[in-house]
């Protein structure tokens, strides 16, 4: 099977889908790996070690040609999907609960899109569990952020000159993100409370070494193991208590998210305003709107000496580690759709079924033939 590497055109993209490491170990498993000239450079990985794991480098023109896959790290634009071919597999953060147009496009095209995102989290796709591979690196990053804002340190010292208090650091959302935000930050030094509205949690969060911070607000959990949304009571219910508390801490990091809605509003204005001036707020969830109203999604601003990160895609400010994990995912999904090499798509099955979000009829042999 011959399988694409573009290199990434979305504004602020570093990562790259395949590296070189992992193309090596899909040459030996019957795939044929074609690599955009300078397709993985922002990552730090260049066309001679893809060309030396086995790899095709082709110039952006002609780089997808004769490809029956084309795996991907974002949605491709408007302009490059309209150069994608009838029946391509196409494997990509595809956006499927937000980019319908994005969606309606791949489709139009007749191609068979697999979005990491729709990947069932179940114990049979987690090497393929993208979401959960880039939300560690984000978490992570997020903390060294609100390290290297913060006007304090973050461990206890006791030196000749007098003690230093530890940084307080409170991570809302204690979802996969939140988990390596809560650990990163332990190792610091900070004295750690994370809260999360799953009940679940707790006991991770404790297992973690940070005190459990009980807002008195839960959620049901669906199958797939997400929160549901809170009604506008326990919203209100939740900001109001959390504006209690939030004085208390000098670092505050935001995971909480609900698949395919505007991200949960947690820290309204006023609340920021009671924080002491140097306290940081890192927004993970500024993609989706941010969980504090005085996020700007894209940007680092100041409110009244708070400083807020709305940066977005933190993954790709770590983007060669970042690309690593995501190319084994990528790698674990291509054995699974086309193994040693043939690719063979059977729909009923629950990987396969769930992570396609756009095929045209007669993408299986059998429908093929019918
Ligand atoms: P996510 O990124 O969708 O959300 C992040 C966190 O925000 C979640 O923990 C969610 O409960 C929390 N949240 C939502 N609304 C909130 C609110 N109002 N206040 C505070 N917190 C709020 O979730 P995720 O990190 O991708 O994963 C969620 C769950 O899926 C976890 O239980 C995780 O362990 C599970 N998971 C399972 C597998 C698997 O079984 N293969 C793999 C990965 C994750």
């Amino acid at each position: 099977m011959r399988v694409a590497v573009p290199r990434e055109t979305a504004p602020g993209e570093r990562r790259v889908a395949l590296v070189p490491e992992v193309v090596q170990r899909l040459a030996g498993e019957g795939f044929q790996v074609t690599v955009e000239r300078d397709a993985g450079a922002a990552a730090g990985f260049t066309d001679d070690a893809y060309a030396e794991a086995g790899a095709d480098v082709a110039e952006p023109s002609a780089g997808a040609r004769g490809a029956e896959a084309v795996v991907r790290v974002a949605p491709p634009s408007a302009a490059e999907a309209g150069k994608l071919a009838d029946k391509v597999v196409l494997i990509g953060f595809l956006a499927p609960l937000t980019d319908t147009e994005g969606i309606a496009r791949l489709s139009a095209r007749g191609v068979i899109g697999f979005a990491m995102e729709s990947i069932p989290r179940i114990t049979r796709a987690q090497s393929m569990d993208a979401l959960s591979s880039q939300a560690t690196v984000a978490g992570y990053k997020a903390v060294l952020l609100a390290a290297d804002r913060s006007p304090k340190m973050f461990p206890l010292l006791m030196t000749a000159a007098g003690t230093v208090a530890p940084a307080r650091a409170l991570i809302l959302g204690a979802g996969v993100a939140g988990l390596q935000a809560i650990a990163t930050a332990r190792r610091l030094g900070a004295v750690v409370s994370a809260f999360d509205v799953r009940s679940a949690v707790q006991e991770q969060v404790e297992s973690l070494g940070a005190a459990f911070l009980d807002l008195g607000v839960r959620a049901d959990e669906t199958a797939g193991g997400y929160a549901t949304e809170l009604t506008p009571e326990q919203q209100a219910e939740q900001q109001h208590a959390l504006e209690e508390r939030i004085p208390e801490f000098d670092i505050v990091i935001t995971t909480a998210l609900i698949p395919g809605r505007p991200a949960p509003r947690l820290i309204p204005a006023h609340a920021v305003r009671k924080m002491r001036a140097g306290s940081v707020i890192v927004d993970l969830a500024a993609e989706a709107g941010g969980n504090c109203e005085l996020t700007q999604p894209g940007a680092e601003t100041d409110a009244d000496g708070v400083t807020i990160v709305g940066l977005t895609n933190l993954p790709s400010l770590m983007a060669a580690d970042a690309s690593r994990l995501y190319a084994r995912n990528v790698q674990a999904l291509l054995q699974h759709l086309a193994p040693g090499g043939e690719l063979t798509l059977d729909f009923a099955d629950e990987i396969t079924g769930g992570a396609c979000v756009t095929r045209p009829a007669g993408a299986t042999a059998d429908e093929e033939r019918a």
